[in-house]
């Protein structure tokens, strides 16, 4: 990756923890499900509303790190208007790419914003807290459980 893209990521991380985006209570959700990441102390709640198969509508509201925050935002302001097996999609390439099983290099068309987490990956104490809202909003759509952790 070159400079002038992880100045751009550094960028978007840093717009998205001032000012989080969807980052509201949502009336009527369909599902609400609360995530935790013990280690670092981040703890969201993530709520979703479906038409359909249809992910129509999508927040967030809680405390954490500044990773765990601006990736919340990002993954509301994606995940709006995809359906469920998108979402489950790129919750697996979203945690491959934060992993560093997959190169950024290779997905850059598909995910794009996501891409600014992929320095991510040189941090393994981060993974969690990047992952933490989509551990929440995977457990929504395919699960009937209220809480999602890092730890299990
Ligand atoms: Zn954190």
């Amino acid at each position: 990756m070159n400079e002038e893209f992880q100045d751009l990521y550094r960028e978007i991380i840093l717009d998205h923890n001032k000012s989080p985006r969807n980052c509201r209570t949502m009336e009527n959700p369909d599902r609400v499900v609360q995530g935790k990441n013990p280690l670092c102390g981040d703890n969201y709640k993530v709520y979703v509303k479906l038409d359909g198969d249809t992910v129509s509508d999508v927040s967030f509201e809680g405390s954490g790190c500044a990773i765990s925050k601006a990736s919340a935002s990002v993954m509301t302001e994606f995940l709006k208007g995809k359906s469920i097996d998108e979402v489950e999609k790129f919750f697996n390439l979203f945690h491959e790419m934060v992993t560093g099983k997959l190169d950024v290099d290779d997905c850059f068309d598909e995910v794009g914003k996501l891409a600014a987490f992929a320095g991510v990956a040189e941090f393994p104490v981060r993974v969690k807290c990047a992952t933490l809202a989509w551990h929440a909003v995977h457990t929504a759509v395919t699960s009937e459980e209220a809480e999602a952790s890092t730890e299990s």
